[in-house]
This record gives C-alpha cells, structure tokens and sequence, in this order.
C-alpha cells in the first residue's frame, strides 16, 4: 500500500535560493541544503516570533514535528555560518494547501497537497492504492482557499 508523503503547508516559498560565504574558494566550498518546510519553520518562529502552537497549527503538523523541523533549521544555519558553507533552499513536501481527498472507486482517504491535487485536470493524478483517477475534495478541513480552487465532485466527468 503507498503511503502519501506527509505535507507541510508553507505560506513563503523565497525567491532567494542560494546563500553562498564570499571568503573561501569556489572548489572548496561546501554546501548545505535547507528545505522549504525548514525556512518557513525559521520565518513563523524566528522572524514572525510566533508561539510554536500556532506554527505547527499554520503548516499543518503536530508540536512535535514543528519542532524537529525548526532545530534541523537551526542546526543547518548555524553549520553554514560556523563552517563557512553555502545553503541552497530547495525541496521537501511542502504544499500551499493540503486538501482532504477521498478515492471514489475504494474509498481510500488521504490528505494531499493542492499542487499534486490540481494535477487531476491532466489526468496525471490517480488513487495510490487502486490508481482510480476519480478523486474528489472532501472540503473537510474548512479552508477558503481549498473550497476555491479544488478539484471538486461537480467537475468530475
Ligand atoms: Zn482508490
């Protein structure tokens, strides 16, 4: 049985993508990658100085997990600065939404980011336990943005 990735909502995706140290030689250098989900864990604690409830409540993730994703960051930051490494922002299951999605054919509910969810007006996005392609918006979770823009029962052919 496949198991969907587990989804971070971030609100921030940066247009700055690549931090590099000026004072040590391009072959020399190392370079660390940050995840999306890591910088907009950074953005909400750090910068926004939220209270780590309302971050994990705002990306969609238990304490626990806000909180391991925020030290990776830290500790990612604090290698490039100490060590002289570069960072390189890229990657992770990050979303702009999660929608509550449910498989028409077997049933199967899962959550699913909105990016991947769009994905079924190509045709590109199927069951990962039956591959049925007919999968609809549960709406559940209570979001504008996701009763806006989803894929949604009415649309299905
Ligand atoms: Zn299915």
């Amino acid at each position: 049985m496949a198991r969907p990735p587990k989804w971070r909502k971030v609100e921030f995706i940066p247009n700055i993508q690549h931090f590099v140290p000026l004072d040590i030689e391009k072959n020399a250098m190392e370079e660390n990658i940050l995840r999306i989900e890591e910088v907009e864990a950074i953005r909400l604690k750090d910068v926004e100085k939220l209270e780590q409830e309302e971050c994990a409540e705002k990306m969609e993730v238990s304490r626990q997990t806000f909180q391991r994703i925020l030290n990776n960051a830290r500790e990612i930051i604090a290698d490039s600065i100490i060590n002289g490494k570069a960072i390189r922002i890229k990657g992770g299951n990050f979303t702009r939404n999660i929608c509550s999605v449910q498989c028409l054919d077997c049933g199967k509910e899962w959550k699913e980011s909105y990016e991947n969810f769009e994905k079924v007006i190509n045709g590109e996005y199927m069951c990962p336990d039956c591959q049925s392609k007919k999968i609809v918006c549960l709406n559940t979770n209570g979001h504008k943005f996701c009763k806006r823009n989803c894929w949604r029962r009415g649309r299905m052919r």
